[in-house]
């Protein structure tokens, strides 16, 4: 359902990768575009707009323009941002030992009795005993339709009688709660194509008699922005605890999904993702996060930038030493081999793959560094020709790339000293 927005977002910060230092602008016209793409995705304007704002503040407090590897740093703050908006942790809806009782609402067609067969069977799995209630007092066929589900997952249906009073229909659940020793009730009330008063005053009888221990609105994902407000009126007139967003395996853009827990407050806990009664997942915001941005395990990667980030006093560029060098590539090799980060990230870029070669090259340079005495590494003016000839043996290396390592630092080092005189920031974030 996120390809489209996954394919924006990606090709964005991908602009970036490869790149050292970005510079503000370049940050910006990035965040530009993932707002465009969230809004051609049908989020909420407001919505977007939050989002991008809160992306760019982050971006700008954790001095991602003087980042190492700004298009890994935008992406995992955008995750963190994603996850936010999704409702950062998962949530669940309560669940006793005994007397659950859950109302399923929402408009005809939106997969509201779909979702309670869906709902028993998940239950049932986990050891629960669920007994569906038809509550449709007007349409037979609604009834007609559980009964069939209820079948199929094994789960027992209670059909109301057309124009049963709720005073009935509460003492019919309570005898067979009681005989079926059934902990888990799932009402699935009537619906209509439309938001209408007589609806909503059948519903709220219905509610005050049966009082159900949550609420759960059936929202259809493809109905976009419109679902939204489907929900705001189901909410204000019969309260609602928490969302179920169905059909988020078809081709709608999604922009329902990513606003649904801004707009109404409310938490998702499940998605529809197939017709099939198993097509139902408990939904977890940072895993939709992930694969919105088309990534294998971004949870992990985020962490692992996140540890890299540790704090570390600015140097002067004279004071650098090959000491300095060492320390910041084992920071980089607790991100762990570029190998095992390219499996994090499955949507990466082709040309971007074949990095297993630079897992040795960082490996020789680190045997390099490591063949030095700690006065070398401070010092490497000391380093003459006997003393590289030692250091190259010693890590397996040669000469030449003892002498190319060196050169490099020298240059490096000329070049944050130049920098130095116009910004006054530390050379080894480049
Ligand atoms: P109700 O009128 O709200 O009870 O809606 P139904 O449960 O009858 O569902 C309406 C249609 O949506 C049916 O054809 C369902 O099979 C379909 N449906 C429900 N949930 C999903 C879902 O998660 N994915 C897909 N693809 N179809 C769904």
């Amino acid at each position: 359902m996120f390809e489209n927005l996954t394919k924006r977002i990606r090709d964005a910060v991908d602009r970036l990768r490869g790149r050292g230092r970005i510079s503000e602008e370049e940050l910006k016209s990035t965040l530009r575009e993932i707002r465009r793409a969230l809004i051609d995705a049908d989020v909420n304007l407001e919505v977007a707009r939050a989002f991008v704002q809160k992306v760019e503040a982050e971006a700008l407090g954790q001095k991602v323009l003087e980042s190492l590897t700004p298009a890994e740093q935008i992406l995992s703050l955008v995750y963190e941002a994603l996850t936010e908006a999704l409702g950062g942790e998962a949530s669940q809806p309560a669940l006793r030992s005994e007397g659950n009782l859950w109302f399923l609402v929402g408009l005809q067609g939106s997969g509201k009795t779909t979702t309670a067969a869906k709902l028993a069977r998940y239950y049932k799995e986990k050891g629960r005993r669920p007994l569906l209630v038809a509550a449709d007092t007007q349409r037979p066929a609604a009834r007609e339709q559980l009964r069939i589900l209820g079948e199929k997952v094994g789960v027992p249906v209670l059909e109301v009688a057309d124009r049963e009073p709720p005073e009935v229909t509460q003492r019919r659940i309570q005898e067979a709660v009681r005989q079926g020793a059934r902990d888990l009730v799932l009402v699935d009330t009537a619906g209509r194509l439309q938001i209408d008063e007589a609806l909503m005053e059948e519903l709220a009888r219905l509610k005050r008699v049966l009082q159900p221990t949550e609420t759960l609105l059936v929202l259809d994902a493809m109905t976009g922005q419109e679902a939204l407000s489907v929900a705001r009126a189901f909410d204000e007139k019969i309260g609602v605890s928490g969302l179920v967003l169905t059909k988020l395996d078809g081709d709608a853009r999604g922009g329902a999904a990513l606003s649904a827990r801004h707009v109404t407050g409310k938490p998702i806990y499940f998605v529809g993702v197939s017709e099939r009664p198993e097509g139902l997942e408990a939904f977890y915001p940072d895993r939709m996060a992930s694969r919105i941005l088309g990534m294998g395990d971004l949870a992990t990667l985020a962490e692992k930038v996140k540890a890299l980030q540790v704090e570390e006093a600015p140097k002067k560029a004279k004071e650098l030493s090959l000491e300095d060098f060492l320390a910041q590539l084992k920071q980089v090799k607790r991100l762990g081999s570029f190998s095992e980060l390219l499996a994090l990230l499955p949507g990466l870029p082709k040309e971007m793959r074949n990095l297993s070669v630079d897992d040795r090259a960082l490996a020789r340079l680190e045997a390099i560094l490591l063949s030095m005495t700690p006065e070398e590494r401070k010092n490497p003016r000391i380093l003459n020709g006997s003393r590289r000839k030692r250091i190259a043996r010693g890590s397996g290396t040669t000469v030449q790339e003892v002498n190319r390592l060196l050169k490099s630092f020298e240059e490096a080092r000329d070049l944050a000293k130049r920098l130095e005189k116009t910004k006054g920031r530390g050379f080894f974030r480049r």
